[in-house]
């Protein structure tokens, strides 16, 4: 099941139901329950103990306050300080978060070794906690730029790396690995880029967490630059994957999982 708010549009269900299809595993991904107002998290929780809920996946504005209800919470999950995946052994829930694995797997399947490698992280919201995370963990020297500083300020000392404003941007040109986490790119804001493009090249690995649309400003500049690029979906996808693995124990079909991504 997912919690969220708003969470109609989320793609997880078709993913995972895919995946269990392909693996004929009969379980069933179902939005059990589609709006879950903050106040109501307690009994939505308390409601997968009750009807033995396997799985519970958790976005947006759960996912740190779930951590509140929770019988353990796995160590990565805490010191990302946000859950976006329950798993209910007889009743007692563990919290854990994949979505770290969504930015650092599409990562080394294209640069297996980051350690030592600089990497800019622009923004400093809640995207950007799993990014930094496993940046840092993987070795990578890390920087955040965001619009407001004293956030970027703060979350540097957290994950013990750097931070600057926006303003100073253009340092971007010597990073190997550049990372948007900002709303930049989608929405009403679709027709604009995190950094001007003049600060791309082909030595880099360009990352957009932003994945509607599919291919953003931000990547489609990047590509004309000659950067290797990894879309949003794939970070969708990959948090899924781990996701999945946690839910079944059993090897998720990756490209079963990605299809419903592209395809939707
Ligand atoms: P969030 O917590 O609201 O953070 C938004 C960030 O964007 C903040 O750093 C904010 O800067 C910055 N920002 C917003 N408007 C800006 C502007 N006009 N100029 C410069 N910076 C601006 O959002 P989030 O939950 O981290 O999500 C960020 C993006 O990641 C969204 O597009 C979301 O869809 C995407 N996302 C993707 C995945 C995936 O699986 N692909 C997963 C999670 C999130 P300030 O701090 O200055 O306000």
């Amino acid at each position: 099941m997912i919690i969220g708010d708003p969470v109609e549009h989320s793609l997880s269900p078709a993913m995972h139901n895919a995946a269990y299809e392909a693996l004929g595993i009969e379980d069933k991904f179902v939005f059990v329950a589609a709006r879950i107002k903050p106040e109501q998290l307690r009994q939505a929780v308390e409601s997968v103990r009750t009807l033995g809920i396997h799985g519970l996946t958790v976005t947006i504005p759960h996912k740190v306050d779930i951590l509140n209800y929770l019988n353990n919470i796995d160590e990565t999950a805490k010191k990302i300080g946000a859950v976006n995946t329950v798993v209910n052994n007889e009743g007692i829930l563990t919290g854990y978060n994949t979505d770290w694995l969504g930015v650092i797997t599409p990562i080394k399947n294209i640069l297996p070794n980051i350690k030592n490698k600089k990497a800019a992280v622009i923004g400093a919201g809640g995207a950007s906690r799993a990014m930094i995370y496993g940046l840092v963990k993987e070795g990578a020297n890390v920087k955040i730029f965001n619009r407001t500083l004293d956030k970027a300020r703060q979350l540097a000392e957290e994950f013990e790396c750097e931070a600057d404003s926006l303003d100073a941007i253009s340092q971007v040109r010597d990073y190997d690995i550049v990372l948007n986490s900002t709303t930049l790119g989608m929405g009403d804001k679709i027709s604009e880029s995190p950094l001007p493009a003049d600060l791309l090249n082909d030595k880099q690995l360009v990352f957009d967490a932003v994945y509607t649309p599919y291919q953003t400003r931000f990547l489609k500049e990047a590509e004309m630059k000659g950067a290797k690029i990894i879309h949003g979906v794939e970070m969708l996808l990959h948090q899924g994957v781990a996701q999945f693995e946690l839910y079944t124990g059993v090897k998720a079909p990756v490209e079963t999982m990605k299809k419903i991504l592209v395809n939707e």
